[in-house]
């Protein structure tokens, strides 16, 4: 039996789903929950969702519940930057670095499985959102990062992967800030207004899924006969379980080192109003883009297409205990994230921020997720580096495809390779990794 200990909370005021249009729609009315289904999912990020997409497509007389704590779109996958890409490069954030190409190129298989499958969605049930093919740019401004995007460079010719590369001028052509002297661009890369898009998602979920948002669970049973207690104490059957929960795995009350070696850090945002036709003069001819920083701390900026600058920055260990984060860790951001804004638009230095916001993100010292069976009936899949939306989805996809005994190539390599690896415990890791980001920051200089 699990007994759930920590809850997420809703925390600043998040701009995407402030901004997203389906913001007001509505999922299963409670009033319709049954007391046993062939499937429960906990948690409706891309985790739970794209479970729920492949257990229904897959077995389509099965009846599936998905439970959230919060309204959908408002946790990490509501909150995050609106990268979905597939060319990924796995950079472990406090850990060391074991992959391989053929590892890389794996993970970009399995994102463009994700990923087109998102896109086949969104094409066919809801073509209006915020989800647009408007590429990455991998960007440096200090002369010693230049080599750490020249080496992403010669590793993307490695794995076959087409780019640009952009001087100082071309950049600031293309962004309309002179902040950054050199860039890689791909273009297979979605920017999304991160919110929009899992509600989306959620909404066009199969008829045989009942989306259950506003509903804590406090107990999850493992064993021959699994469920869930809800908050009011009721009890809900089911043949398995998956839990797609984030880093709060940690406080589900089940056991194993692999649980114990999930980490997670928080990170910070900030959104503008709307900048007004005077403003937005400094982006005429300029088309919505996205800039990672190629330093692993630098800032994470985009330009949307609703005429606003998004800004990420400062990173922050969020210990097992407070995966929340505490109001007074936002004053300490919002300087951070006015410098990160101002640096790039010193023009636009008296645009307001109308939105500030924070979240979680979990990670593991080898970059490697949690994936599996984790007592009996009860599967789990929590992420593990700062790329989260696609390898959630990944980790949904194959826990149904694992409970469903649906045998592939893909599945054997998840099974191998998805597993932590050994972390110390909280109260060694706590400075330890405080001075593992602390030295990043350092090392990121203006790249903040
Ligand atoms: C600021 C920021 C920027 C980021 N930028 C990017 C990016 O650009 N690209 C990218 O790929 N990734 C990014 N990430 C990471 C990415 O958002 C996450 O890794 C990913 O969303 C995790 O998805 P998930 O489904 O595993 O978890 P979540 O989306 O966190 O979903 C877990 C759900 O479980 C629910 N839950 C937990 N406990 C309970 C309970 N007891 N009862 C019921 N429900 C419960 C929560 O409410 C939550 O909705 C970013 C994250 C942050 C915070």
């Amino acid at each position: 039996m699990g007994k759930v200990t920590a809850f997420p909370k809703d925390t600043g005021v998040n701009p995407w789903f402030e901004t997203a249009v389906n913001r007001n729609a509505t999922y299963t009315d409670i009033s319709e929950l049954k007391d046993s289904y062939d499937f429960i999912i906990v948690g409706a990020g891309f985790g739970g969702v794209m479970a729920a997409f492949e257990l229904a497509e897959n077995a389509p007389d099965s009846k599936i519940a998905v439970f959230d704590a919060l309204k959908v779109g408002t946790f990490s996958s509501g909150r995050n930057a609106g990268f979905l890409w597939i060319s990924q490069v796995t950079a472990p954030l406090v850990g060391f670095d074991h992959y391989t190409i053929d590892d890389q190129l794996k993970l970009c298989k399995l994102n463009e499985k994700v990923i087109t499958r998102i896109d086949n969605i969104i094409k066919e049930k809801a073509p209006d959102t915020d989800f647009r093919w408007d590429g990455l740019y991998h960007a440096v401004r200090e002369e010693r990062n230049v080599k750490a995007l020249d080496d992403l460079a010669k590793m993307y010719d490695k794995m076959g992967h087409k780019y640009e590369i952009f001087d100082h001028q071309e950049m600031t052509k293309r962004l309309g800030t002179d902040f950054y002297t050199k860039g890689l661009y791909s273009t297979d890369c979605v920017l999304d207004n991160p919110a929009e898009l899992i509600r989306a998602l959620a909404l066009a979920l199969p008829k045989n899924v009942s989306l259950f948002e506003n509903t804590v669970i406090t107990d999850v049973k493992d064993g021959a006969h699994p469920a869930i207690t809800l908050k009011d104490g009721r009890k809900i059957e089911a043949a398995k379980i998956i839990l797609t929960v984030n880093a709060f795995i940690k406080h589900f009350g089940f056991g194993g080192q692999e649980i114990k070696d999930v980490c997670a850090i928080q990170s910070f945002g900030a959104m503008t109003r709307e900048l007004t036709d005077d403003e937005m003069k400094i982006f005429e001819g300029v088309q919505p883009w996205g800039v990672v920083a190629t330093h692993p701390a630098g800032a994470t900026v985009r330009y949307t297409p609703k005429r606003r600058v998004f800004v990420r920055t400062d990173i922050a260990y969020a210990p097992g205990y407070r995966l929340n984060i505490p109001q007074q860790r936002f004053e300490q951001s919002k300087p951070l994230l006015r410098n990160a804004f101002v640096k790039r638009f010193p023009t636009l230095k008296d645009v307001p921020f109308e939105y500030t916001y924070g979240g979680l993100i979990p990670f593991t010292a080898n970059a490697e997720p949690l994936f599996g069976e984790i007592a009996e009936n009860i599967f789990a899949g929590t992420t593990s580096e700062g790329a989260g939306v696609n390898r959630a989805s990944i980790l949904g996809t194959f826990l149904a495809d694992l409970i469903l005994g649906k045998k592939s190539e893909d599945l054997d390599y998840i099974l191998a390779n998805y597993h932590p690896s050994y972390l110390p415990p909280e109260v060694l890791r706590v400075p330890g990794a405080n001075a593992a980001l602390w030295w990043k920051n350092v090392k990121a200089g203006t790249e903040l």
